[in-house]
C-alpha cells in the first residue's frame, strides 16, 4: 500500500513484477557477498537480457523490447532496490543503444545494438578524463584521421564497466578547441591499443568496476565513426539526457529499498517499552522519507512520460536526476540513523544503500551541473 504502483499501466507492472523476482531470486542473496570482494557477473546481465530487461526502449527491428522509459525506469528501480550496481550496469550498457538508435547508419545498428540490447554485449559510455570532468568539452584525447581510419590516443578515467565493455563509445577530438572539436567512435574491444588501467577503490557500487582506459594508436575504421565529424559532445548529450532518467531511477529503487528496511526496523525496534516507530521524532521522520521518495518518483516518471511522448524533457530529466538523487542520499542517510548501530554495521543494506546513492549525486553531470542546466532554461532572450 505505502509503495504502491497501481496506477501504472499493465505492460509498466508486469515488467515491474519480472524484473522484482529475477533481482530478489538472483541479486539479493549474492549482492552483499560481491560488494566486498568487488566481483561483478557477467551471467547477471544475460540472464536480465534473456528476460528482455537489458534493452527495454531500444526498437523492436534491432532486437529491443520496444517499450518506453516508463517500462525501463520501472524495471531499473526494482534492480536498484536489490543492487545500485547492476542497475547502472544496465543503465550504462543502454547508453551505446540510444546513440546508435539514434545516430547510427543502419550498418552500425545492425552490427552492435541486437548483442547490446540482449545482454550477450556489455558497453561502456567513454567521455571523462582527469583533466575533463564536468567540463566534458575540454577533453583532450585525439582522432587523427589517416586515409580510410581516425587513430585515436588519450587517457580515460572513471569508465563504468570498461573492463568488462565489449563496445565503447568514445568520445575524442578531431578537430579545434570546445565541443564543435569533438567527434563519437564505435571501439570493439578486439581493436588493438585499447589498455585498461587502474582500477578505482571505491566507497560503494563496488561491484561494478570503474576503470582507466588507455588508448594507444587505436586505429578505427572511419565507418565506425558516429554522425559527422563535430557531433561528439551533441551525442554525448542526447544519451546523457535519457541517461539521467535511468540514473533517476536508481536512486528512487535504492532509497525504496532502505526505507523499508527502516520502517520493518522501527516497528520490531522496542526501547522505553515501545516500537520506536511509535516516537513522533521516528514516525515523522519515516513520513518524510516516504513523502519525499513518492514526489522523485513522479518527477521521474513525468521525464519518462515526456520522452515516450516525443516532447522536449531534457530539463525534466535534470530535474529528476536533481530531485531523486538528492532524495535518495538523504532518505538512506535517515534509515541509517533510524537503524541506529545496527545502521553502521554491514549485518544490515542501508549502510550500502548510503554508499550507492552517493555516487548518482557525481555521475551523469553532477547535481551542480543539473542546477546549472536547469537555471540556463531560465535565461529569457536578450539576456
Ligand atoms: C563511480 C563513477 C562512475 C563513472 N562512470 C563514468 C563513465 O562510465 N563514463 C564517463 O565518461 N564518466 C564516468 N564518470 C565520471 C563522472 O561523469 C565525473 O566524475 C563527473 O562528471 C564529475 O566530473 P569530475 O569528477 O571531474 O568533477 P569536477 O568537474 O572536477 O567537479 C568537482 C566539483 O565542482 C563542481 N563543479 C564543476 N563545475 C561547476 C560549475 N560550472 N558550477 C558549479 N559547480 C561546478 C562539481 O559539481 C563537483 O562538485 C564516473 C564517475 C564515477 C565516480
Amino acid at each position: 500500500m505505502l509503495f504502491d504502483t497501481s496506477f501504472e499501466t499493465e505492460g509498466q507492472i508486469e515488467i515491474r513484477e519480472l524484473a522484482r523476482k529475477f533481482s530478489k531470486d538472483r541479486i539479493a542473496p549474492i549482492v552483499e557477498h560481491d560488494e566486498v570482494t568487488e566481483t561483478f557477473r557477467r551471467e547477471i546481465i544475460r540472464e536480465l537480457g534473456s528476460l528482455g530487461l537489458t534493452g527495454i526502449p531500444t526498437s523492436e527491428n534491432h532486437g529491443g523490447s520496444g517499450l518506453g522509459y516508463q517500462e525501463y525506469l520501472a524495471a531499473i528501480e526494482e534492480i536498484a532496490a536489490s543492487s545500485g550496481a547492476y542497475a547502472v550496469s544496465v543503465a550504462v550498457s543502454g547508453l551505446p543503444q540510444v546513440i546508435l538508435d539514434t545516430f547510427g547508419t543502419e550498418a552500425q545498428k545492425s552490427k552492435y545494438i541486437p548483442k547490446l540490447a540482449s545482454g550477450e554485449w556489455i558497453g561502456s559510455f567513454v567521455l571523462s578524463e582527469a583533466g575533463s570532468g564536468s567540463d566534458a568539452a575540454s577533453l583532450r584525447a585525439s582522432a587523427e584521421l589517416k586515409g580510410d581510419h581516425y587513430v585515436l590516443n588519450g587517457t580515460k578515467l572513471w569508465i563504468t564497466q570498461a573492463d568488462e565493455a565489449d563496445v565503447f563509445i568514445v568520445m575524442a577530438r578531431t578537430g579545434g578547441p570546445g565541443a564543435k572539436g569533438v567527434s563519437s567512435f564505435i571501439l570493439d574491444r578486439s581493436m588493438s591499443g585499447i589498455k585498461m588501467g587502474k582500477r578505482e577503490k571505491k566507497m560503494g557500487m563496488c561491484i561494478s568496476h570503474t576503470m582507466e582506459i588507455i588508448l594507444e594508436d587505436v586505429k578505427v575504421p572511419v565507418s565506425n565513426r558516429i554522425a559527422t565529424e563535430g557531433d561528439g559532445m551533441k551525442i554525448a548529450f542526447t544519451a546523457l539526457d535519457s541517461g539521467r532518467i535511468t540514473i533517476a531511477a536508481t536512486a528512487l529503487g535504492i532509497a525504496r529499498a532502505a526505507i523499508e528496511t527502516a520502517i520493518h526496523h522501527a516497528n520490531i525496534r522496542e526501547q522505553f517499552g515501545k516500537p520506536i516507530l511509535d516516537f513522533q521524532g521516528v514516525g515523522f521522520m519515516l513520513s518524510d522519507m516516504l513523502n519525499e521518495y513518492q514526489s522523485a518518483k513522479l518527477m521521474t516518471q513525468r521525464a519518462a512520460m515526456l520522452k515516450d511522448s516525443g516532447k522536449p524533457f531534457s530539463i525534466a530529466a535534470a530535474q529528476a536526476k536533481v530531485i531523486a538523487t538528492d532524495m535518495a542520499m538523504k532518505v538512506t542517510t535517515d534509515a541509517v540513523q533510524i537503524l541506529g548501530g545496527s545502521g553502521y554495521t554491514r549485518e544490515f543494506p542501508v549502510e550500502r544503500h548510503m554508499r550507492e546513492a552517493k555516487m548518482l549525486q557525481i555521475v551523469e553531470g553532477t547535481n551542480q551541473i543539473q542546477r546549472l542546466v536547469i537555471s540556463r532554461a531560465m535565461k529569457e532572450k536578450g539576456n
